[in-house]
This record gives structure tokens, C-alpha cells and sequence, in this order.
């Protein structure tokens, strides 16, 4: 059996994302996730998807699965660990939902989330194929994406 290995993650959220987000172990056989530590009302701004822009073109070349395509021009390379929105896990069912607004991804709740609640998000069907789908949904929708 694998030890658990306890991640100090906390130093690279900034003070006001430490205020509302904590990152913890999710759902068994899952990493990280990212929970609410305050009531967020349906509707309201979460926090941006941040990262290295890069263009869309090299984004192809890149392993990782933490790009964002803003559109055919660039991507974002959120790979990196101050980028806290990296933690949303994927669910069939989500609570939030990215909205590209001025070339910057913000995500937005698009349900009332409860406090203590995880942050979740639908990536994409490429990214579903790629990530997800190989071992199996394991979000907590009761119909998952085909
Ligand atoms: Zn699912």
C-alpha cells in the first residue's frame, strides 16, 4: 500500500485565495481538489485560470494536461503551482464553468456551492478522452460524458 504523502501547498495561494479555498485530497483514487471554505452564490466570479500564454500552435507540442485554449491564437499553460484553478477537478456535473472574457479565463459558479464543498468543472471532451475516460469517471454526477 502507498504512503500518504502530505502536500504543503498552502504557501503558493495567495492570502485572499487562502481565505476562501482549500486544497485537499478528493475523492478516492483522485488528487488534489480544490473546496470552497465559504458559501459562493450562483453567478459569482471564483477566481481566473492563470498560466503562461503560449500560442495555440505550440500548445500542441506540450505534455501536460493543464493547457486552456483561449481560442485558436493562444493558450494558456497553467501548469505551474501558483495556478490554484489547476485544482478543480473534473465532474460530468459541475459547479463552475470557465468564461473567457477579455482573453483571461475566468471561472464562474454556475450552482449555489455549499461550504466545504469541492469546486468542479466539465473540461472539455478532448481533455475527457485524454484523462479522464482511460480510467473511468469517478466524479460524483449520476450520468457521466461518453
Ligand atoms: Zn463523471
Amino acid at each position: 500500500m502507498r504512503a500518504e504523502v502530505i502536500v504543503y501547498t498552502h504557501a503558493l495561494m495567495t492570502d485572499e485565495e487562502k481565505k476562501k479555498f482549500t486544497r485537499k485530497r478528493s475523492r478516492p483514487g483522485m488528487g488534489l481538489g480544490l473546496f470552497a471554505k465559504e458559501e459562493i452564490k450562483k453567478g459569482t466570479f471564483i477566481l481566473e485560470y492563470i498560466g503562461k500564454k503560449i500560442s495555440t500552435k505550440d500548445a500542441e507540442a506540450i505534455k501536460t494536461r493543464y493547457l486552456f485554449e483561449i481560442d485558436n491564437e493562444w493558450t494558456v499553460d497553467g501548469s505551474t503551482r501558483t495556478n490554484t484553478a489547476r485544482y478543480i477537478n473534473h465532474s460530468c456535473d459541475p459547479n463552475t464553468e470557465a468564461d473567457i472574457r477579455d482573453g483571461s479565463i475566468m471561472i464562474d459558479a454556475v450552482k449555489d456551492i455549499a461550504k466545504g464543498e469541492e469546486l468542479t468543472i466539465d473540461y472539455d471532451q478532448e481533455y475527457y478522452d485524454e484523462f479522464i475516460k482511460p480510467q473511468g469517471c469517478r466524479c460524483s454526477a449520476a450520468a457521466h460524458r461518453t
